[in-house]
């Protein structure tokens, strides 16, 4: 799996539709300070499925739609889409005829979001299916904020111990159990 596109319309300080491709090999964004670098990783994990506004430095969700500038009005909706290439890695299998995979989310002011996978209708759960075990996803380990190592350390024991399940590759299989048992 690699990201090789990232989509970015009214998120946070993107008002206008801004695309980001990542090709082979190392990517670095550079900028001054407050020019939207950490927004992009905000959006990257907010496509992925992210609930917590917190992890996104927001104190609602919908903060993350563009708020307005100096002689720009706030937006209504915000929408990012994340493409990824399909190169037979740990997908789910109905997928895997796919070359590319394209999750969009959106955000009305309103509160109301949607998900979609390649453009059709997806629920959270399809979306989150998607990264687990991946070690990407909003929770994965692939994202590694200001002070994580720190808390990495000095986590508790159960705490750390999802950490390196999703490394290991059986979040998937923990979340299918706990699902049948609740049928
Ligand atoms: P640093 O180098 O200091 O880490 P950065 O490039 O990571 O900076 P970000 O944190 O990505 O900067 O961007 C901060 C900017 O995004 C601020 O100017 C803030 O006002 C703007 N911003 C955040 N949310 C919104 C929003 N909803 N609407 C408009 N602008 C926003
Ligand atoms: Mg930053």
């Amino acid at each position: 799996m690699r990201i090789k596109k990232l989509e970015l319309i009214g998120f946070k300080s993107f008002k206008d539709r801004t695309v980001i491709q990542f090709d082979a090999g190392i990517t670095g964004v550079v900028g001054p300070n407050g020019c939207g670098k950490s927004n992009i990783v905000d959006a990257l994990m907010w496509v992925m499925g992210d609930q917590s506004a917190k992890d996104l430095r927001a104190s609602a969700m919908t903060d993350v739609i563009f708020a307005g500038a100096e002689g720009y009005a706030p937006l209504g909706m915000c929408e990012v889409s994340l493409t990824l290439e399909n190169d037979g890695g740990p997908f789910p299998a109905k997928y895997l005829k796919h070359s590319e995979i394209m999750v969009t989310r959106k955000l009305h002011r309103n509160g109301e979001g949607e998900y979609f996978i390649n453009k059709e209708p997806a629920r959270l759960k399809d979306v989150q299916e998607i990264f687990m075990d991946t070690g990407a996803g909003s929770k994965g380990f692939s994202i590694i904020a200001q002070g994580m190592i720190g808390k990495i350390i000095t986590a508790k024991p159960e705490d750390r111990r999802m950490l390196i399940e999703e490394a290991a590759g059986i979040t998937k299989f923990k979340a299918r159990k706990k699902e049948s048992q609740r049928k």
